[in-house]
């Protein structure tokens, strides 16, 4: 299973990696405007989002509008010693730094310690892979299966259409996602 996860990441990700930088982000700006027009999105108080790290879907579009329509916006930081996926609530000022792996963190996070299953009504989940059963393949560290499994939230994974695969391998650990936003469309 982990060898099957494990090519496809490899190719999934090159696939990724080969958008130009001008492609990637005219399909962030189409993947975003569809999250904000979602009723989903309207209605929600509070968004974790993830902040874009190498060939991702940009995110901060989505925090900058998030912030002017007074949602609050949470970031995730990584506990490489649990290993969990923490939180910080950011303002719209928030200034960032690199953590674990080069990924972008909070310079002076205030990490959530009364951790509630309830607390965001959207998480904004990064991926590899995804099929059309809304599976999702990560960069193999567990870290949003974990997180996710403890969350009630509406769970939206941001993706590019050239990340779509007939299949994602999955096991019993593995999180789907409530639907995929791509630049060709949604996917419930
Ligand atoms: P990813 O989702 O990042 O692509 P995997 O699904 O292959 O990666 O998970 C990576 C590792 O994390 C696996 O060894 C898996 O056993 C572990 N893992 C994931 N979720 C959990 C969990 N809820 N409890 C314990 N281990 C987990
Ligand atoms: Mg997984």
């Amino acid at each position: 299973m982990s060898n099957l996860k494990s090519t496809l990441r490899k190719t999934l990700l090159s696939l990724r990696d080969a958008l130009p930088v001008d492609v990637r982000s005219a399909q962030s700006q189409r993947i975003a405007e569809s999250l904000l027009a979602l009723p989903e999105f309207v209605a929600a108080s509070i968004i974790h989002s993830y902040l874009s790290f190498g060939s991702e879907v940009d995110t901060e579009f989505i925090r900058i509008v998030a912030f002017r329509q007074g949602k609050q916006v949470s970031v995730p930081i990584t506990d490489k010693s649990n290993p969990t996926l923490l939180h910080s609530f950011i303002e719209d000022t928030e200034e960032f730094t690199f953590g674990d792996w080069n990924i972008l963190v909070p310079k002076e996070p205030i990490i959530e310690s009364n951790f509630r299953t309830s607390e965001h009504d959207i998480i904004l989940v990064p991926l590899v892979g995804f099929d059309r059963n809304k599976h999702r393949l990560g960069y193999g560290k567990g870290y949003y299966d974990r997180f996710l499994s403890k969350q009630d939230a509406i769970k939206i994974g941001l993706a590019f259409s050239c990340q779509e695969t007939e299949l994602i391998p999955t096991e019993p650990h593995d999180q789907a996602l409530t639907m995929i936003i791509t630049e060709r469309e949604i996917i419930r």
